[in-house]
């Protein structure tokens, strides 16, 4: 049976659509199968629907995080690569460590990731795993899956990997051993057919994403993976032009620039989004705007990491579809949606008053609008959605699906507020998550999550990092 809800006396309500229409007149919104059935002001109760007062509460859909590595939840703050750039960090940190993941050390990885998420009104993660070996003792992808179900989240798999041993990686100690490349086509396939759902209502998705495709798979298997990805109707993942070292590897090693290169190797398309990109040269920004080629934002990670800025607002402007991750928690200390969005605020004004001149050589000062909060909420909803490929999913409308957030903005943060509404993206922190409902059930209420406990993860999470440190 399903549960059917009425919520009332909305503050603001964001829909996650873009222009005149990024909030709605709404003030209640009516709940039922799962779906939002109505919207408006002073609705009334009906027989058997709950009533969720959200009055002084702002509400947005529930955020679509499109790039992350759950298994690095365990790997925050690791002084050998706390002062690292991307390449000396990948081998201090997830290199270094991700041997000693057995099943109950991804588990307990996985739920606090989820959990991180799901508390600032989360409910639609995109894992992009890349733990998998020939031989391994346990079931990754179900366990990932198992983890987000229990936590009443979509989950999509972005099934990432390697069929060659990258330098980085070329040493006894980090090395791990690849696929073949039929062992990673046979895996992929049977993974989408146990877990890949289509179509409105979808709650599990599959992606191929071979971890980093420049130096994942040599350069004749590339055409040989989009399309089995293509005919398996998978889309394609992966991650690219995160740093200058992008460029350097693929001017040695193929003679062009990344995106030059994915676009040589049916890499590019409107089923294809890409991790970061960073990095790029104008002809690549046309090329990616050109194909529809979507892009994961994750900003946090970026600037931890020194790589730079993605120019996700021109890329916008070029036709490439935005949407947000938090990446990797061992590279983005604080992996939750709402600091990633504040953070995402922030980043891109400071970096266009950066780049602004006086007066007559320049225009003055410039980048108050470098991006709008409803444009980053539209990133992080229906933008996620859109390159994920869940449908019916990402905005606030009448027979969309019912994923959607109630903050309570009762910290003295967000006192003084002119336009609560904006609250939780300009000040950043972490507003009160009245509920949090998925697919029209709720699976957070006053901060809580049914059936978890908090303490009980802390105390495993520590045991877990004393034996990583302990073998580390
Ligand atoms: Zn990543």
């Amino acid at each position: 049976m399903t549960s059917r809800f009425l919520i009332r006396h909305a503050h603001a309500v964001f829909t996650g659509l873009r222009g005149a229409q990024a909030r709605s007149d709404a003030t209640d919104l009516r709940i039922a199968e799962g779906l939002i059935t109505e919207m408006g002001r002073g609705l009334h109760a009906q027989e058997g629907e709950r009533v969720l007062d959200a009055s002084d509460c702002v509400v947005y859909p529930g955020w679509v995080n499109t790039h992350h590595h759950l298994f690095q939840s365990l790997l925050k703050g690791v002084p050998a690569g706390i002062d690292a750039t991307l390449s000396p960090w990948l081998q201090a940190v997830p290199f270094a460590f991700r041997r000693g993941f057995d099943e109950q050390r991804l588990r307990v990885a996985a739920r606090i990731g989820l959990v991180e998420l799901l508390r600032s009104g989360c409910t639609t993660v995109a894992d992009h795993h890349y733990l998998f070996q020939p031989g391994a003792d346990h079931d990754a992808a179900a366990l990932l899956f198992e983890e987000a179900e229990a936590l009443g989240m979509r989950f999509m798999l972005l099934r990432g990997g390697a069929t060659v041993t990258r330098r980085l990686e070329d040493s006894e100690r980090l090395h791990q051993a690849p696929e073949t490349l039929d062992q990673m086509l046979a895996a992929v396939e049977q993974t989408a057919a146990r877990f890949h759902q289509r179509g409105p209502g979808a709650r599990r998705r599959v992606a191929m994403a071979p971890t980093s495709v420049h130096v994942s798979l040599p350069r004749e298997q590339l055409k040989v993976v989009a399309r089995a990805a293509r005919a398996l109707g998978l889309p394609l993942h992966s991650h690219m032009s995160e740093s200058v070292a992008y460029i350097e590897y693929c001017r040695e090693v193929h003679g062009c620039r990344p995106i030059e290169y994915l676009a040589n190797n049916e890499w590019l398309g409107p089923d294809v989004w890409l991790a970061h990109l960073v990095h790029l040269s104008p002809g690549e920004m046309k090329l990616l705007g050109d194909s529809g080629t979507g892009i994961a934002h994750c900003p946090q990670s970026n600037a931890r990491l020194a790589d730079g800025i993605a120019p996700a607002p021109a890329l916008e402007r070029l036709g490439v579809p935005v949407s947000i991750g938090v990446d990797g928690a061992a590279s983005n200390e604080a992996a939750d949606m709402i600091s990633e969005l504040h953070f995402a605020w922030l980043v891109h004004r400071a970096q266009a008053g950066a780049l602004s001149r006086p007066r007559p050589e320049g225009e003055g000062e410039a980048g108050g609008d470098a991006v709008t909060v409803e444009q980053l909420v539209h990133w992080a909803t229906a933008g996620g959605a859109g390159v994920l490929g869940f449908e019916g999913v990402g905005t606030l409308q009448v027979g969309q699906a019912a994923d959607l957030a109630v903050f309570d903005l009762d910290d003295p943060r967000y006192f003084g507020l002119h336009d609560p509404g904006v609250g939780p993206i300009v000040s950043g922190g972490r507003p009160r998550l009245r509920w949090l409902l998925c697919g029209g059930e709720v699976v957070a209420e006053d901060d809580g999550i049914p059936g978890l406990d908090l303490g009980r993860l802390r105390a495993q999470a520590g045991e877990e990092v004393r034996a990583l440190m302990r073998a580390g």
